[in-house]
């Protein structure tokens, strides 16, 4: 029940071969960002779309793949191998797109949908705030007020992602004032990255995340005008937008640090059957056993709580409990694993004979993109005890 369906290995096995010997044989320099980078990219992606590659989860109406979620959380599994095939088969786009499918008008859908999906341009998702807001969108300090026909929008947002080749930002503010009720506080409006008012700050520097992954940037919104026909779904919907946006993409980060900590235990089970100490290799050796036998359980049993979630989530619940739960246990798995992998290698393990120092600096993020651990962790306990205090109880069997 929980192995891939049959139906859709022959893609995810096509998906598999092309990260394994298009991309991953690239790594390094894409990880390097050095100049040409760029065109390898480009070259990259032309090729993924060549092979009926390219964005395989967007809606087929727009010109992806239009694999259903389900499908597509099982292709993300081997995607996640390494870092940049994301964004070579132009998986990145996916949650911004969709948000934008589900609420935009249809004349905003026009101008952005097709050309994203397409990988003309990328779209930025500005939330996060350098004075309060980050785990707390309520804290969110960003202004957006309606002055005749235009939205004025003043504020700063800091770690916004593929910044570098967006045309627009969509911009998460509170636009309500305090009367409204917390959760309605909040809208989504769309802004040019050329417009006046709109100054591009730092390129923040990340842990894990350098080439073709790096453009994180700080954005000051300094009276920005844009027309109120710039708002994206209801006036007040933000907040809901910005969680909806959310909730199936965790399902594909999720299978996507599956996917990293399947390639160390790869990388770490070929190793310790090699390795020779003392006459005997390593994998002889109990305390060896024991790294294997720890991250052997530890994937399975993310990967089972991922399957249940997405199946969830497929069926049509939220499953947020489920959804906070792997959120916060599938990075730190992830984590795990590659440490053991680059412990049984010795100094080697640190070094650019493996890719390990790579997928250890990059999986570290994972504990804070789309919300960091303790927020997660509170989020599912709060839930679970709020049933308790109903005098209900959370059936594992039932639920
Ligand atoms: C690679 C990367 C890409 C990103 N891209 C984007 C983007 O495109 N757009 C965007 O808007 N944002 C983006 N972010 C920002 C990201 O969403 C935030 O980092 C995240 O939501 C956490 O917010 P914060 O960093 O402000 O941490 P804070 O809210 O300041 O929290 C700091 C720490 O406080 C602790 N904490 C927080 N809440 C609780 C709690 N309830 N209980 C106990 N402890 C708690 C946690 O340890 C947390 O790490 C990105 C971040 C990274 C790393």
């Amino acid at each position: 029940m929980f192995q891939v369906p049959q139906h859709i290995r022959p893609i995810r096995d096509k998906v598999r071969r092309f990260v394994d010997e298009e991309v991953i044989p690239h790594e390094q320099e894409l990880d390097t960002g050095e100049p040409g980078v760029r065109p390898l990219v480009r070259e990259l992606m032309a090729k993924a779309r060549a092979q009926g590659l390219w964005a395989l989860g967007h809606p087929k109406e727009l010109g992806g793949g239009g694999l259903p979620f389900l499908d597509y959380a099982y292709v993300n599994e081997v995607i996640g191998r390494t870092h940049a095939a994301q964004l070579v088969l132009g998986t990145e786009s996916l949650q911004t797109a969709i948000m934008l499918h589900q609420h935009a008008s249809p004349a905003w859908k026009e101008k952005v949908l097709r050309p994203l999906v397409d990988g003309d341009f990328s779209v930025s998702f500005a939330a996060t705030e350098p004075d309060v807001a980050g785990s707390d969108p309520t804290g969110m300090q960003t202004t957006g007020v309606l002055d005749g026909d235009q939205w004025v929008i003043n504020g700063r947002k800091w770690f916004i992602s593929l910044l570098a080749h967006a045309r627009y930002v969509v911009v998460w503010c509170r636009t309500e004032g305090d009367a409204a009720p917390l959760h309605k506080r909040f809208s989504m409006i769309i802004v040019p990255k050329d417009a006046p008012g709109l100054k591009i700050g730092r390129d923040m520097d990340i842990l894990g995340l350098g080439g073709v992954l790096s453009g994180h940037y700080e954005l000051e919104f300094d009276h920005v005008r844009v027309p109120a026909a710039n708002l994206i779904g209801q006036r007040g919907a933000g907040f809901t937008m910005g969680q909806d946006r959310l909730g199936p993409g965790r399902i594909y980060h999720c299978m996507r640090w599956l996917g990293i900590a399947q390639r160390a235990f790869d990388i770490m089970c070929d190793r310790v059957n090699r390795r020779m100490i003392r006459g005997k290799p390593l994998a002889a050796k109990g305390m060896v056993q024991k790294q294997v036998f720890d991250s052997f359980t530890e994937i399975q049993q993310a990967r089972l709580m991922v399957l249940d979630a997405a199946a969830k989530i497929d069926a049509g619940s939220q499953a947020r409990v489920e959804i906070s739960a792997i959120k916060e246990v599938c990075p730190n798995m992830a984590h795990r694993v590659v440490d053991r992998a680059i412990q049984v290698h010795g100094a080697m393990g640190l070094s650019q004979d493996t890719p390990l120092q790579r997928m250890y600096r990059g999986i570290r993020v994972g504990r804070f993109v789309d919300g960091p651990d303790e927020v997660h962790i509170e989020r599912a306990a709060r839930h679970i005890l709020d049933i308790y205090a109903q005098g209900e109880s959370w059936d594992f069997g039932l639920r």
